[in-house]
C-alpha cells in the first residue's frame, strides 16, 4: 500500500497475490492474468490502456490500485551496448540497473537493496553502508523498465533480456520477501516467462536464508567466494566470520542437489593483486571446491577510489585461470562492460541515503570520487 496515496501497487504482487486482490475486491480471480500480462508483457501502467477489462472495473482499479516503478533518474548507453538505469526507490535513495548484451544473450543485472550492510572490503556498494531494501514493485520495476526501453513487447515474443542476475547492489537474501516475490514474476509466463536457469540470486553467503531459498524457488545459485580460506575470507567477506566456508559451502551443496538436473552454482571470485590472485590461492580453492558441481567466473577487480586494492595483471589472470582450468574446472573470465558508464561489477554505486552513519544525508558517491578520502559528500539539509 502507498502511504501517500493509499493505493496499492500492483506492479509488485506475484499472481497468487493479485489474484487474492481481485477477490478482496469483489472480482473474478481470472483478472489476475489479464491484468498481470498488460503490466508485464506490454509494460502498460494506465487501466484505461486495458482494453479487455470493462469501464467500471478500470474504473474500480483506478480508484485503488496504481501500477508504478521507481522514477527513472538517467539511463546512460554505452559504446559497446550495455546500458544502465539509474532510479530512485521509495527511501529517497537511488540504485543501479545494468543491461548486458552478449551474443544472443542479454543479461539484466538487478538490485535488491539501497547499499548493502555487509561491508565487504573490495565492494563499493558496500562502502556506502545500508540505506533500505527495495520493494517487490522496485526489484520486478528494474526488469518492467529495461524491457519497455527496448519497446520489445510483448516481453515473451521478442526478448530483450533473455537473463537477469540479481548481482546489482544490496545482498539479496538480506530483501528476501520482495527478491523472491520478483524472482517468481520474473519467471511467470505471465510475467517475464524466463527460464529458472537463467534468473540467478548471487550472494556473499547468508547461510540461514540459502536453506529459506530452497523451500521457495529454484532459481540458479551463485556464490560470491573471492578467497579460498577463512582467515581471509574473514577480511575480505566479513559475513565469513558469522558463517564461515565449511557451512556455507555445505549450504550451496543443499541447494544445488536438490535443483538436479545438472545444475551448478556459480562461484563468483573477485581477484584483487597481491591479496587472492596467487598460485596458492588457487590451489586450495581447487582444494575447497573439490566435491562442489559448479563453474567459476573469474572478475578482475574494478577499480573505484580509495579502495586500496588494485586489478592484478592480465598474465596473473590468465595464470590463475589456467591453474583451475587444468585441475577441470570451467572457468571463465569477466569482461568489463560498459566502463565508460561506470556500469562494470562494483562500480555501481546509485546514491544511497545513509542511514547506518548517525545522521541522515546523501553520500553523494560521484562527489566522494572527486574528494579525498573521508570527505563527507553532500550533506541533505
Ligand atoms: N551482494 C551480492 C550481490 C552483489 S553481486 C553478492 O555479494 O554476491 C556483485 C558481484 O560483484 C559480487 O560477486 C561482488 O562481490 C562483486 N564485486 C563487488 N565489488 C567489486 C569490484 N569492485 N570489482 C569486481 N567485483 C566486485
Ligand atoms: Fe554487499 Fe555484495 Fe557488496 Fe558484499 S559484495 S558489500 S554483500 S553488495
Amino acid at each position: 500500500m502507498n502511504e501517500t496515496t493509499g493505493k496499492v501497487n500492483l506492479l509488485g504482487l506475484t499472481q497468487p497475490q493479485l489474484e487474492a486482490f481481485f477477490e478482496q475486491i469483489g472480482e473474478k480471480r481470472f483478472r489476475a492474468g489479464q491484468v498481470m500480462k498488460w503490466i508485464h508483457h506490454f509494460g502498460v501502467d494506465d487501466f484505461d490502456a486495458m482494453t479487455n477489462i470493462g469501464k467500471a472495473l478500470r474504473e474500480k482499479l483506478k480508484a485503488r490500485a496504481e501500477i508504478r516503478g521507481p522514477e527513472i533518474v538517467s539511463e546512460d548507453i554505452s559504446s559497446d551496448g550495455t546500458r544502465k538505469w539509474v532510479v530512485r526507490v521509495a527511501s529517497g535513495s537511488c540504485v543501479e540497473t545494468v543491461y548486458i548484451p552478449q551474443g544472443g544473450r542479454g543479461t539484466l543485472c538487478v538490485s535488491s537493496q539501497a547499499g548493502c550492510a555487509l561491508d565487504c572490503s573490495f565492494c563499493s556498494t558496500g562502502k556506502q553502508g545500508f540505506n533500505s531494501n527495495l520493494t517487490a514493485a522496485e526489484v520486478i520495476g528494474q526488469v518492467w523498465i529495461a524491457n519497455k526501453s527496448f519497446g520489445t513487447v510483448p516481453a515473451k515474443i521478442d526478448r530483450a533480456i533473455t537473463n537477469v542476475v540479481m548481482m546489482g547492489m544490496g545482498e539479496p537474501l538480506l530483501n528476501f520477501d520482495n527478491v523472491v516475490a520478483a524472482m517468481q514474476i520474473m519467471m511467470d509466463d505471465l510475467g517475464y516467462g524466463i527460464s529458472k536457469r537463467k534468473v540467478t540470486l548471487s550472494t556473499s553467503g547468508v547461510v540461514p536464508m540459502i536453506d529459506e531459498l530452497a523451500k521457495v524457488i529454484d532459481v540458479s545459485l551463485a556464490l560470491s567466494l573471492h578467497a579460498p580460506n577463512d582467515e581471509l575470507r574473514n577480511e575480505l567477506v566479513p559475513i565469513n566470520r558469522k558463517y564461515p566456508l565449511e557451512v556455507l559451502l555445505a549450504a550451496c551443496q543443499r541447494y544445488i542437489s536438490r535443483l538436479g538436473e545438472k545444475r551448478v552454482l556459480t562461484i563468483e571470485y573477485t581477484l584483487l593483486r597481491g591479496v587472492n590472485d596467487q598460485p596458492e590461492h588457487a590451489a586450495q580453492m581447487i582444494e575447497l571446491l573439490a566435491d562442489i558441481p559448479c563453474k567459476i567466473n573469474l572478475i578482475p577487480f574494478n577499480p573505484f577510489p580509495h579502495s586500496g586494492y588494485e586489478r592484478p595483471s592480465n598474465n596473473a589472470i590468465r595464470r590463475f585461470q589456467d591453474i583451475l582450468h587444468k585441475a577441470g574446472h570451467n572457468v571463465t573470465v569477466r569482461t568489463t562492460r560498459g566502463e565508460d558508464i561506470d556500469a562494470a561489477c562494483g562500480q555501481l554505486v546509485g546514491q544511497v541515503l545513509d542511514r547506518t552513519r548517525r545522521s541522515e544525508r546523501y553520500i553523494a558517491v560521484r562527489q566522494l570520487q572527486a574528494e579525498p578520502a573521508g570527505t563527507p559528500g553532500l550533506e541533505r539539509s
